[in-house]
């Protein structure tokens, strides 16, 4: 099993993965995918890409540098995920959804540095119901493309392609060992931003950050 390691553009914040060999692949066209990307933007991090690569690592980690710069964030109070982020420089260092099943995680890895084995081929476009032509250019790969997941048909086809049938299968036993999980539990519970669904989040986050810096505490 190869080691891998995902660590922020300024160095200061890394895990450790016990196993580095990405499951999984997509690229997606989803609102909230751009919102979370964006709001590393609006602080100092990388722009965002009209559809960003979606890695899905195995979760268990073996080391931990810079925890007490990571903090975890949530689009909405509603939101099913948290992410992570290097507040010194707005990298995203992973994501969880309560869907995931524990043994894996979600990285953005053209939002941070991962030198994990990505090799694994792209198996789909997924969400592309919140794409179109304002956002970025026709998706161009030959794969499976997916405007949604709202509708049976389309998930089983989804889960038929097998990386993602072996991604998103829980794992028979209990993982044992410290998790992506464990270490959110760690960083404390998420920052709900209350973000407005389809807003321009760079312009919304400068103002909220702005607010903040305004607020005498
Ligand atoms: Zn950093
Ligand atoms: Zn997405």
């Amino acid at each position: 099993m190869p080691n891998a390691a995902i660590t922020c553009y300024c160095g200061s914040c890394s895990i450790t993965l016990v196993d580095g060999e990405a499951t999984c692949l997509f690229q997606c066209g989803c609102n909230s995918c751009r919102q979370k990307i964006q709001f590393g933007q609006a602080n100092g991090g990388r722009k965002c890409s009209p559809l960003p690569k979606l890695v899905y690592m195995p979760s268990l980690i073996d080391t931990v540098d810079g925890q007490h710069l990571m903090q975890a964030f949530k689009l909405r109070e509603s939101a099913d995920s948290t992410q992570v982020y290097c507040t010194s420089c707005w990298a995203i260092i992973g994501v969880d959804h309560v869907g995931y099943p524990e043994n894996i995680f979600m990285n953005f890895p053209e939002f941070c540095i991962n030198n994990g084995d990505l090799s694994v081929p792209l198996a789909a476009y997924i969400n592309m119901a919140d794409y179109d032509d304002d956002v970025g250019p026709e998706p161009s790969e030959d794969v499976p493309l997916f405007e949604s997941i709202r509708y049976k048909q389309e998930r089983e086809r989804l889960f038929r392609i097998p990386e993602t049938k072996r991604t998103f299968t829980s794992p028979h036993d209990p993982v044992q060992g410290y998790t992506f999980r464990s270490l959110l539990a760690e960083i404390g519970a998420p920052t709900a931003l209350n973000l407005e669904e389809g807003v321009d989040v760079v312009a919304t986050v400068r103002g909220w950050l702005q607010e903040r810096s305004d607020s005498p505490i």
